[in-house]
């Protein structure tokens, strides 16, 4: 698509080419979508040099005017929804309304996010002194983002970052970085020179950026794999992290759960985004009473599933976004097959020509401690599993490593919330998923993360806290 092959970097708030580029490739088609350039460290170099000139004359710019350059930015990512949009579903995959529903939420979060203020708070006011807690920037954002939703996860960092009076480098993933760099592109004239900036890159260009003595902060979303990297990188110059990683989602059903109404909620838990969510529901456990009234009606609800290219009508599920990841959830299919687990949905892959797709599967009732419940799969590939107590299903779902969400459905909501109160995890919902609140911090517990997201916690997350002592009087 020509339309989209001349991208370019944001620097120092100027279109900037690399002497490389990379192939963006359409997980539908397996065509390229476009170039991105391949940054090299002078880029980098150059980016920070800037971000770092910008960043007291932004941090001096009065907090309502920040506020109002993120109305700015949300107008211009309104006007510029479809554009994005289609671009999203091009590198990314996702069914077109969803690509420009990501967008349209990107914009929303901007607005919400100008809403925040972060006050000094005061602590003491005595005849002797008064002390208060004031909230301070950081200096220099790097952010990091993964390929499932890129334009969301990128700019929930560069908003609050900018708002608190950071400048920022955002570093989309090399899957899909065109979105980002058209969001560059389009926000040039909107923010001050050096502000935010946008590199796209290889493998290289992350740890690049994390070992940046000149950048005080990193913002990570991706695996916890790659979050312990971030981390050991990031202590060199003890910069501050943020890391947003995997998880292993439990959902459980209490056998009150009205399985006739309510089935697609429950599966689209699992398969929205074809399971490329680090929050999607990735084991379901039901309670043995309804657990072979769940199993029909989730085998009848997949069948119905339209798996396609995302500009194509009526599709609800695109392909796995690109072949590494397709390659490792087909494995985790075939170790499933190699175990001789039971699957409720026969027939693997459509389109078996091209592109990355694969129907949703379903295990039935796979032993605990198999690969399949264990680890994070990250596509369309769900264990379901029967359980007898809730003493039980609660061990069985805070037996992890990860600690991301869980969800509980009942049409006893107060006893939903009860089971949801017992389990290890930075957030539970209850009777739904995946929703996220500009002002909830979103964060994981155990090895799902550290640090949050949204909220006032949030917002603090890319300030430091200063306590100012002001002594009133001096005793002779
Ligand atoms: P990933 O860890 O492979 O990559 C994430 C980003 O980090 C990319 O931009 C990548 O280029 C960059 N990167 C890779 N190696 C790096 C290094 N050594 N130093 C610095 N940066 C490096 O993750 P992914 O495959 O893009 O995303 C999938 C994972 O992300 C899943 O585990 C998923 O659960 C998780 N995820 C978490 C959240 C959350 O909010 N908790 C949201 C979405 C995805």
């Amino acid at each position: 698509m020509d339309m989209f092959s001349d991208f370019t970097m944001t620097i120092d708030g100027r279109g900037v080419q690399a002497d490389n580029a990379f192939a963006v490739i359409d997980p539908a088609t397996e065509e390229v979508v476009g170039e991105a350039p391949d940054a090299a460290i002078e880029h980098l170099n150059d980016a920070v040099s800037s971000a770092r000139r910008a960043q007291p004359g932004w941090a001096a710019t009065p907090w309502a005017d920040r506020q109002a350059a993120l109305r700015a930015i949300s107008a211009r990512l309104v006007d510029h929804t479809v554009e994005l949009g289609r671009l999203l579903t091009q590198e990314q995959g996702k069914p077109f309304a969803e690509a420009q529903f990501e967008v349209g939420s990107a914009a929303r979060f901007a607005a919400a996010v100008a809403t925040q203020t972060a006050d000094d708070v005061l602590v003491e006011d005595s005849e002797l002194r008064r002390i208060v807690k004031r909230y301070v920037p950081l200096g220099v954002v790097g952010a990091i983002a993964p390929w499932n939703f890129p334009v969301l996860l990128g700019m929930w960092k560069v908003y609050p970052a900018l708002l608190a009076g950071n400048t920022v480098i955002l570093k989309p993933s090399p899957f899909t970085p065109l979105t980002s760099l058209k969001i560059g592109e389009i926000l040039r004239d909107v923010l001050p020179a050096g502000v935010f900036n946008v590199l796209s890159g290889g493998d290289s260009l992350g740890p690049w950026l994390t070992e940046h003595s000149g950048i005080d902060k990193v913002s990570f979303t991706g695996s916890t794999r790659t979050g312990q990297a971030v981390m050991r990188s990031a202590a060199a110059n003890l910069k501050r992290v943020t890391l947003e990683l995997g998880g292993n989602d439990p959902a459980i059903v209490l056998p009150d759960f009205d399985v006739e109404n309510r089935i697609g909620e429950l599966f689209w838990a699992a398969f929205r985004n074809a399971g490329q969510i680090c929050m999607a529901t990735k084991r379901l456990y039901v309670h043995t009473d309804i657990y072979d009234r769940v199993r029909v009606a989730l085998r009848d609800y997949a069948a119905t599933v339209r798996v396609g290219p995302g500009f194509e009508q009526g599709v609800q599920m695109g392909p796995i976004q690109n072949r590494a990841q397709f390659q490792r959830v087909r494995a985790l299919v075939e170790d499933c097959r190699q175990e001789n687990m039971r699957f409720l949905t026969g027939e693997e892959v459509e389109h078996s020509g091209t592109g990355f797709f694969m129907r949703p599967m379903i295990v039935d009732n796979p032993p605990e401690d198999s690969r399949v419940v264990r680890e994070e799969a990250f596509g369309p590939l769900l264990p379901l599993l029967r359980y007898e107590t809730i003493d039980e299903v609660v061990a069985r779902a805070n037996d992890s490593a990860y600690g991301l969400a869980a969800s509980i459905w009942s049409e006893d909501s107060a006893k939903a919330a009860e089971v949801g109160a017992r389990l290890q995890c930075g957030t539970v919902w209850t009777n739904e998923v995946h929703f996220i609140s500009p002002f909830a911090p979103f964060g994981g517990h155990k090895q799902s993360g550290l640090g949050v997201e949204n909220g006032v916690e949030g917002l603090h997350e890319y300030m430091n806290v200063q306590s100012v002592f002001e002594r009133k009087r001096v005793i002779a």
